[in-house]
């Protein structure tokens, strides 16, 4: 039994998510006590629930206290089986997360899968579908598998309804680990807006100011294609291509904000990340940094990436993950780019 703190280091969902995925993925039973002790509302909420039962689905697990508050879960799985599966959260709780759980273990399965995911597509403090489609996705290939995605339907906060298909396929033999050091010269860059069920001045203005602060030109700013019922909702997004790896970058609309005021939100993390020389940002860090321990451990090899800031998500992240997988990390911190290593232990 894998016993863990839920209150280490960042102290949030992604550690119920990694530590269900990699449970699942070794077999190794698990137990958590004191899940997001430090939050505002503590224990499970709907939107972690939905990840531990995506993860019993998955495995055929024995649970005990996965309910509404509570702080402590145990978690025992069986095999993981590949096959199709539709996991909805209900409301508009991010379905990327879902996805997020079960993948690892989905990808080292003995099959494909297809998972029918229901939800959130678009949310703060989660992958946007567009980041998992664009930035994500060539990576889990550079592994050797294959992950394709596709956007049925958008969900935003509140109404949720959001609709993703994805296909799972693992790799022939072990995954590849590999060396993201540098991003390369950059191929293109654009912005996107999405603005479902708002009127048209709102993604015009976000473009607009992103556009001006950018120095992009009109070719590079584009109204996403979203049908109007699937809002409100809003989420302008940056993609940035390069030769080795592509990034997006998300900021999300809110009453409470201008349109002026999330175009500047997002044109900081962009500039953030031009600025620094490293691979990847930080969120795709943390998400990468459980790809490349699952090949070290399958192929006994040592892989690394550089990333513009090593978050408390990827600290967190990477000490679980070498609670249940024979692998370290190291992480060498410098202001141009840092770098995470991670080699079978
Ligand atoms: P948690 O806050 O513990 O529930 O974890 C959130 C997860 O979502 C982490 O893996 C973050 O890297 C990821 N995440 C949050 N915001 C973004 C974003 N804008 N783009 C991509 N991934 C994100």
């Amino acid at each position: 039994m894998i016993e863990l703190d839920g209150s280490q280091g960042e102290g949030g969902g992604q550690i119920l998510r990694t530590s269900l995925a990699l449970s699942v993925v070794t077999g190794q039973p698990l137990s958590i006590e004191k899940i997001r002790a430090g939050r505002a509302k503590p224990g499970l909420m709907r939107q972690h629930l939905a990840c531990v039962k995506a993860a019993t689905e998955i495995s055929g697990a024995q649970v005990d206290g996965a309910e509404l508050g509570s702080q402590s879960l145990r978690f025992a799985p069986g095999p993981v089986r590949s096959g199709d599966y539709r996991l909805a959260i209900a409301g508009a709780g991010s379905c990327m997360l879902v996805l997020q759980t079960v993948l690892p273990p989905l990808l080292l399965a003995g099959a494909q899968s297809r998972v029918h995911l229901s939800g959130g597509t678009h949310n703060p403090m989660a992958p946007p579908f567009h980041f998992l489609e664009r930035a994500f996705v060539p990576l889990v290939h550079r592994l050797g598998a294959d992950l394709q995605l596709s956007l049925r339907r958008c969900g935003f906060y509140p109404a949720g309804g959001g609709e993703v298909e994805a296909t799972i396929v693992p790799a022939v033999g072990a995954l590849q680990t590999f060396d993201l050091m540098a991003r390369g010269a950059q191929q293109s860059a654009y912005a996107e807006c999405l603005a479902p069920g708002l009127p048209r001045h709102v993604p015009t203005r976000e473009l607009e100011t992103l556009g001006g602060a950018m120095g992009w030109s009109g070719e590079q700013l584009r109204l996403g294609a979203v049908r109007q019922n699937e809002g409100p909702g809003n989420a302008l997004l940056a993609t940035l291509a390069y030769e080795h790896v592509t990034e997006v970058f998300t900021a999300f609309g809110e009453k409470s904000l201008s349109a002026e005021q999330v175009a500047h939100g997002l044109v900081k993390e962009v500039r953030e990340f031009q600025k620094s020389e490293a691979a990847v940002g930080p969120h795709l860090a943390d998400q990468l940094a459980l790809l490349l321990a699952l090949a070290a451990w399958q192929g006994k090899k040592a892989g690394a990436f550089t990333c513009s800031e090593v978050t408390e998500h990827t600290r967190t992240n990477c000490a679980v993950i070498e609670r249940f997988l024979p692998v370290r990390f190291t992480i060498a911190e410098s202001r141009q780019a840092s770098t995470v290593r991670v080699a079978p232990a």
